[in-house]
């Protein structure tokens, strides 16, 4: 085989694997605190739960980078927490951030932290929902990790207030995820 058929082969290959995973910013590009927290037990895990921030949205990813590092702040240093709650977290600049990331158990929904991807959008969306960036970067994400087998191919969508006594995701994005693949409203 010719090299530029292996190099070919190889282009190929990668696009198909990347194609189903968002623009991905990992700990280190948001300048997150270092922190250790267990393993998540349940893998792949078969539940997905949406959240909001309830704070400022972003656009950019210098003000998206800036969002992580205060709600990390906020969850180490108000709430005594370990790391950042969520396992991932997406901006309406249309990339996904690492929280505790694919492997880690999060701290975002109790009941469920364990068997969970906790994944939360930058924002408030009670009466407006995220911008269609950030609504493809979740999906997107989603699919990421079921491709790569940290998310069951059988899991179950839910919103946060469908585990706890909370408004989030805000009522305008709950009612747009009532629509997506895999919703249950009856967990
Ligand atoms: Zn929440």
């Amino acid at each position: 085989m010719k090299l530029i058929e292996v190099l070919a082969i190889v282009l190929v290959s990668l696009t198909v694997v990347s194609a189903q995973c968002p623009r991905i910013i990992n700990r280190a590009g948001w300048g997150a605190r270092s922190a250790s927290t267990a393993v998540l037990p349940n893998r792949p895990a078969p539940w997905v739960v949406i959240h909001h921030t309830a704070g400022t949205a972003c656009s950019t990813d210098a003000a998206c980078a800036q969002q992580m590092r205060n709600i990390q702040a906020f969850h180490m240093d108000s709430n005594g927490w370990a790391d950042i709650g969520y396992n991932w977290c997406v901006g309406e600049n249309g990339a996904a951030y690492e929280g505790r990331g694919w492997g880690r158990q999060g701290a975002h929904a109790p009941g469920y932290n364990d068997r969970s991807m906790g994944i939360c959008v930058i924002g408030t969306f009670t009466n407006s929902i995220p911008n269609q960036a950030a609504r493809t970067a979740t999906q997107s994400l989603i699919s990421c990790g079921v491709s790569n087998n940290h998310i069951s191919s059988s899991y179950w969508l839910i919103g946060h207030r469908q585990a706890s006594a909370t408004a989030c995701p805000g009522d305008a994005f709950f009612n747009e995820i009532r629509n997506w693949s895999r919703f249950n409203p009856n967990p």
